[in-house]
């Protein structure tokens, strides 16, 4: 399936590719020439275990999925001017899903065209601008998305914070503001969304009133951070005391990857009045839905200004939707992803009693993540040594990446199809790496002792005056562990 050799490949993305466009592993990057399941293959059909990609949701090429879209695509594609059972099927099938007041959809082409869009129905709906967003939030790569997004616009060259964009700390009770060693869950969560009350009243003394408030119900970029129980439903009171709407981004951690329910939000019992989903909901495919209240729905309409989106809703992407949500379904996957979740959860706390560089892990369903820090009483983040597991865990075939403020965040968001199985293997290198970082820890200390003895020996043999070597074995031994 290789078409040009990999230094071409190589050779033609850095001529003719952005150089701003992103890649896994710049400097020796992989070759994916297809997937299956929860596999990826490289040029050479190497297998690498997947447990970072959350869009190939029901496992990659999945084939009910494969078939539900080419089948379509034999019989019609086409916009959705025209009427079609497949999108208002699909329509049906996500409202289902959701509480009883989101009930009108708006099908687009991505996560950030969904985030867009809700972020217009908000303005729209309140009539005035002002968004509160979360630090180290990411929605999407919109112009409009990459102000509200804090990952990247407090980038050194980053747009900077606009003036409609008022900017709330991360809900992490682990590294946060607030911390569960200073404070108890549910205060960590009030003291959060005071926080949040507090921004709507600037924004009423500032700007000209909060439209929205947006976040995702779990914090993916922000390092897999999982809020305190009653964070969003304080938030929500707050933010629709002071006129706006809430806006749950579900495009990384909904489609059941929490397990217990459809979406994230739900874990925390509220009802946003907009809701965006995404990736995983075509399996790879380009395909994504805002879903909203009537009320919202029916100001939109008021403007008089008629909705299009060419490829929004077409009847192949929703055919693969549709076989997304049947295939979740038949594949018991949200079964899977609390067993399977829960014991990739406890297997890495298993890890945290033998590596003490595992100061936190959370999670819920099959989405993990392990913060790794140098000490555990100070918290400080290791973030080198999450790139050494990101490295060394790849040379072992192994994909997972790491996140969060200081990159010190070790990222699961598997394909739901994740085993036990799976679990144990990437477990196991795991713990294998961490205990090489220990092992290069002591060996590293151990030079440092001697090179403090030189000096001390230089002086009891002034007259030879010469260093002491290290053995060139010596050396070789410790830069290759
Ligand atoms: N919201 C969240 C939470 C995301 O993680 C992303 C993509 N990583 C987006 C929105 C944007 O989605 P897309 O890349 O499909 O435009």
């Amino acid at each position: 399936m290789e078409q040009i050799p990999k230094s071409e490949t190589i050779a033609l993305r850095n001529k003719l590719i952005g150089p701003s466009c992103q890649l896994f592993f710049k400097k020796d990057p992989l070759k994916i020439v297809r997937g299956q399941g929860q596999y990826l293959y490289d040029e050479k059909d190497n297998a690498y275990l997947d447990c970072i990609n959350n869009v190939a949701h029901v496992g990659h090429c999945h084939p009910a999925v494969v078939k539900a879209g080419s089948e379509q695509m034999s019989i019609l594609n086409t916009n959705n001017r025209f009427l079609h059972d497949n999108i208002v099927l699909c329509a049906e099938r996500i409202v289902s899903t959701l509480p009883e007041n989101l009930e009108v959809c708006f099908f687009v082409n991505s996560g950030s065209e969904a985030n867009d869009l809700a972020l217009r129905l908000a303005q729209i709906h309140t009539g005035r601008k002002d968004v509160i967003t979360l630090e180290h939030a990411y929605h999407g790569h919109l112009t409009s998305l990459i102000d509200i997004s804090h990952y990247k616009f407090n980038l050194p060259g980053g747009v900077g914070q606009k003036e409609h964009v008022y900017l709330a700390p991360c809900p992490d009770s682990y590294r946060g503001k607030y911390r569960d060693d200073e404070y108890a869950a549910e205060e960590i969560g009030s003291l959060y969304a005071d926080d949040i009350r507090e921004l709507c009243e600037d924004s009423e003394k500032l700007g000209n009133g909060v439209s929205a408030f947006i976040a995702e119900s779990l914090l993916s970029c922000g390092g897999q951070v999982i809020p305190p129980t009653n964070y969003f439903s304080e938030v929500y009171d707050h933010v629709r005391k002071a006129g706006g709407v809430c806006i749950a981004d579900e495009v990384q951690v909904g489609f059941g990857r929490v397990g217990k329910h459809w979406w994230a939000f739900q874990h925390y019992d509220v009802k946003p009045d907009i809701v965006t989903m995404g990736k995983p909901m075509g399996n790879g495919h380009p395909v994504a839905c805002v879903v909203t209240t009537r009320a919202i729905a029916e100001s939109f309409f008021n403007t008089g200004v008629e909705y299009f989106n060419t490829y929004g809703g077409n009847p192949v992407s929703c055919a693969i939707a549709n076989a997304v949500f049947d295939t979740i379904e038949k594949d018991n996957l949200m079964e899977r992803a609390s067993v399977v979740g829960k014991y990739l959860f406890d297997s890495c706390q298993a890890l945290a009693s033998k590596h003490k560089f595992i100061g936190e892990v959370r999670g819920l369903g099959l989405f993990v993540g392990i913060d790794l820090v140098k000490d555990r009483d100070s918290r400080e983040a290791y973030t080198e040594c999450a790139k050494t597991v990101v490295q060394r865990m790849r040379e072992e075939h192994i994909l997972v990446s790491s996140d969060g403020p200081e990159c010190n965040v070790i990222k699961f968001k598997p394909p739901m199809v994740f085993t036990k199985e799976n679990v144990d293997k990437a477990v196991s290198v795991l713990d294998r790496v961490l205990t090489e970082v220990r092992h290069k820890e002591k060996l590293d200390a151990k030079i440092k002792s001697l090179q403090n003895l030189v000096p001390s020996i230089l002086a009891d043999h002034p007259t030879k005056g010469q260093s002491p070597v290290v053995r060139p074995s010596y050396k070789e031994n410790i830069k290759s562990i």
